[in-house]
């Protein structure tokens, strides 16, 4: 394990971020404990999206390995789920502190797979850290209810309980934030977890994993397993994995929900996003404007709470060219160097495909008020940059519209009143977040409580509920019916047992059998 953090180690390198060996470092699986080379035949390689080198090369594991992966995991369970809650609190409680310690390291391995600027990567981090520090309260999350006296000397309580081996499945754009939405709620709960990270950006969950093992956890109550298509079914299809945490794409994420469902796991599924920003007249145009700026191009747009869509409403229509000017101004960069704002997007593909639905706006006769399509940016010429790009007057119609662009794309639609803007938004399939700029708290009560989407900011563009609430996504945009960290993530990954007791004193011992309901 130490030889594989060591050839993994991340520096800096002629100004670039480089992973230390001259050679290409393969990304291990993490196996009941051991960080194992895979026997796989298939490989595939991970670039660094400022250059298109290729700086890893990760595994699909074979069937043998997953098999051991979701065995280990299964005996792991046995002794996990009977260690005491204090134990695994204080495993969680220095799991905390080690990726406070090395959180500038983890970041590194982000920006270099991922693409993303170093300073928006800590933040990947510093939010699932957060998520950790809520599972270090797990003495109390996980209490049961009490009710004496249901009954002369009778007493009902429930226990929660958790559910056995549990699996996640994370996307490419949050590489240290989405993993721990996932295995440290499900582990803190007793549950033993396989997670499978993106295999575009996996080294970042393989540290989280070492972190984990230095904390403290026993061998195989993590592994991980790399792959595409074949490891998504093989989580689908054993039966000893009785839960699934999905987060990435539409067409993924339904294919998951119904395919796990099927097999009777527990799945829940967070998916694509088309968020809207309503910007009010009476809103604080100075603050709004930055907000607006900073929520559609920071991560490149490549985070599923990007403000994307921008409604003006009535007069703020006048405030476009303004925020064209804000958008020019953004710096664009490989995300290691200094002052970047906007990083690359994560492939050549996912740039080609932004650069084209920006097009079909374009032919569908919006107007491409900021082009970010021939951005160049100097010694990162064969990066995968999209600048900051801003098309008005899209109507719902359009491609650009109907589909999540996940690029540094703001599209902006007009709306001459209030209605007009809620019936837009709720008339869009997704449901992932939303925010409204104004002063006006009537207009901030109204949007909120008539808009039919899961979260909702007043003055906060990317309105992501710390993880004392849960990450609460809807319609389009989600599929379950628990959600993400918070209570209702320890709903998820844990089972009620209700135990009804009686104690009577002696002498009120029945005397025949009672064949009626009880009542
Ligand atoms: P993705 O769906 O391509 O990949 C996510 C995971 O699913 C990966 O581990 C991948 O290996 C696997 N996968 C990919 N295609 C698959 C298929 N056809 N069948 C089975 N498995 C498949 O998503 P991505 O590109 O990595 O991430 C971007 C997407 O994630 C965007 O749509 C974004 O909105 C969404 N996202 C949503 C949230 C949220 O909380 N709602 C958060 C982050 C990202």
């Amino acid at each position: 394990a130490s030889r594989w953090v060591l050839r993994t180690k991340v520096h800096l390198k002629a100004g670039r971020l480089c992973y230390s060996s001259s050679s290409v470092p393969t990304v291990k699986l993490f196996i009941d404990g051991k960080f194992v080379e895979s026997k796989s035949s298939e490989w595939l390689d991970i670039h660094n999206p400022a250059t298109n080198e290729v700086i890893a090369r990760v595994p699909k594991a074979t069937q043998e390995e997953m098999l051991a992966a979701v065995d280990s995991c299964s005996r792991a369970f046995r002794s996990w789920s009977e260690t005491s809650v204090l134990s695994r609190q204080q495993i969680f409680l220095r799991y905390q502190q080690l990726i406070k310690d090395n959180i500038k390291e983890l970041a590194k391995s982000i920006t270099l797979e991922q693409g993303k600027t170093l300073a928006d990567a800590e933040g990947d981090v510093f939010r699932g850290l957060q998520v950790v520090e809520h599972a270090c309260s797990i003495t109390s999350l996980m209490l049961g209810e009490t009710l004496p006296s249901i009954t002369k000397d009778m007493d009902t309580y429930t226990y929660r309980l958790p559910i056995g081996v549990c699996a996640g499945i994370a996307p490419f754009n949050f590489p240290a934030m989405i993993p721990l939405w996932m295995f440290p709620m499900g582990m803190v709960c007793g549950n033993t977890y396989l997670l499978k990270p993106s295999e575009r950006v996996p080294t970042c969950t393989m540290l989280l994993a070492k972190m984990l093992q230095d904390a403290g956890a026993p061998d195989g109550t993590l592994n991980v397993i790399h792959g595409q298509h074949a490891a998504v079914n093989f989580i689908c299809d054993h039966p000893a994995i009785k839960a699934i945490s999905f987060v990435g794409s539409n067409q993924a994420g339904e294919y998951i929900y119904e395919r796990g469902s099927k097999n009777g796991k527990r799945v829940q599924s967070n998916m694509g996003a088309k968020n809207h920003g309503v910007v009010m007249p009476d809103a604080n145009k100075e603050n709004t404007l930055n907000q607006l700026v900073g929520a559609a191009f920071g991560a490149a747009g490549q985070r599923c709470m990007a403000l994307s869509t921008a409604i003006l409403v009535g007069e703020a229509r006048s405030w476009l060219p303004e925020l064209v000017e804000r958008a020019k101004a953004l710096r664009v960069n490989a995300g290691d160097q200094p002052g970047a704002d906007v990083g690359p997007l994560i492939s050549p593909q996912a740039r080609d495909r932004v650069c084209s639905l920006i097009q079909s706006g374009v032919d569908e006769g919006a107007q491409l008020l900021l082009d970010g399509r021939n951005v160049k940016v100097k010694g990162y010429e064969s990066g995968n940059f999209v600048g900051p790009t801003i098309i008005s007057k899209v109507r719902p119609g359009m491609k650009c519209y109907t589909e999540e662009i996940f690029g540094p794309v703001l599209i902006v639609l007009e709306a001459d009143g209030l209605d007009d803007a809620i019936c837009l938004v709720n008339n869009n399939p997704y449901g992932n977040g939303t925010a409204i700029f104004t002063t006006n708290g009537a207009t901030a009560r109204k949007y909120t409580h008539e808009v039919d989407v899961g979260q909702v900011g007043v003055n906060v563009p990317i309105p992501v509920p710390l993880p004392m609430f849960s990450f609460t996504g809807s319609r389009g945009s989600f599929r379950g019916d628990t959600n993400f960290y918070g209570k209702q993530g320890i709903q998820f990954y844990t089972q009620i047992k209700t135990i009804t007791s009686q104690w009577k004193a002696e002498d009120a011992t029945l005397k025949s059998p009672a064949v009626t309901m009880p009542t």
